[in-house]
């Protein structure tokens, strides 16, 4: 199959037969392609409408085939292009289970986020601006997509950068969303630390199967670049869990001994004690 113009350049980085990656400007967002001979599959749709337009020109440059979406995660700028693509002919949009929800419950918070690239997303005023949440869920069990001669394979393996991290292999490509990333710190702010560092052991296991894990943002890497995160992750956790077991400590003393940079530290420090305090209303109430 021979779908690539040769005579326009595009942007796209091949990774396996059938599967390219394309990096959005400014916050390094991987978006994905896996073409079939039925159907293309576009991993994450960027941060609003003029991101998804810019996304959508992209995989027309590679590909006329009907588009199916996949959303990695609810994180604004991963799924806010969703509508644009409704627009324009995407009828299916995968994601975990609780994707959808967290979409309708959290997006339009997370509308401010976007205001410098996406103004019209921002405020909520223009084509293509409303929450489009996904409409195929992946539950319990991992879900195959026949592409044409292509297949995909879309699952879940536990809580990590959200409740609700989906992982999707194409080949020997593993699109890991933002349970890997790569040239900046991970995303505290929705996370479940100590469920991230099992989920990354399952991610790093898979190493049979994939040799290229794609994180949500940054360089495609190896599986050592996994195990490497994990175990910064695992030392983390550590040194911010000991330090608030020691409450007369400062615990923002902890913050220069984490392995991240102080906004990510103050971020993990932050979620952590929130959780504990979670973990202790329940016991409360039990
Ligand atoms: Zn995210």
């Amino acid at each position: 199959m021979t779908e690539l113009s040769t005579d326009q350049p595009h942007p796209w980085q091949q990774l396996a037969e059938h599967v390219w990656t394309l990096q959005t400007d400014g916050l390094r967002m991987n978006v994905g392609l896996v073409v079939g001979t039925e159907r293309a599959l576009v991993i994450d749709t960027g941060t609003g409408p003029l991101q998804a337009a810019w996304i959508l020109d992209a995989v027309r440059q590679m590909t006329d085939r009907p588009i199916t979406a996949v959303n990695t995660h609810a994180h604004y700028d991963h799924v806010f292009g969703n509508a644009y693509l409704a627009a324009h002919g995407v009828e299916d949009f995968w994601a975990a289970e609780r994707c959808a929800a967290v979409v309708i419950e959290h997006g339009d918070k997370w509308r401010a986020a976007v205001a410098a690239l996406e103004p019209a997303m921002a405020s909520n005023d223009g084509d293509h601006t409303n929450l489009h949440p996904a409409n195929k869920l992946v539950t319990d069990a991992p879900v195959d997509l026949d592409l044409g001669g292509v297949s995909v394979t879309l699952f879940h393996l536990g809580r990590g950068h959200t409740d609700h991290d989906l992982l999707v292999g194409a080949g020997n490509v593993l699109f890991t969303g933002d349970l890997v990333e790569e040239g900046a710190d991970p995303a505290f702010d929705d996370s479940f630390p100590s469920d991230w560092i099992r989920t990354l052991g399952k991610v790093a296991a898979l190493d049979d199967l994939y040799d290229v894990f794609v994180p949500g943002h940054g360089s495609p890497v190896s599986v050592d670049f996994v195990t490497t995160q994990l175990n910064k992750m695992r030392s983390a956790v550590r040194v911010t869990k000991i330090a608030m077991d020691e409450a007369s400590v400062d615990m923002t003393k902890a913050i220069p001994i984490l392995p991240y940079g102080p906004e990510q530290s103050r971020v993990l420090l932050t979620r952590l004690r929130t959780l504990a305090h979670w973990k202790w209303l329940e016991r409360q109430s039990s």
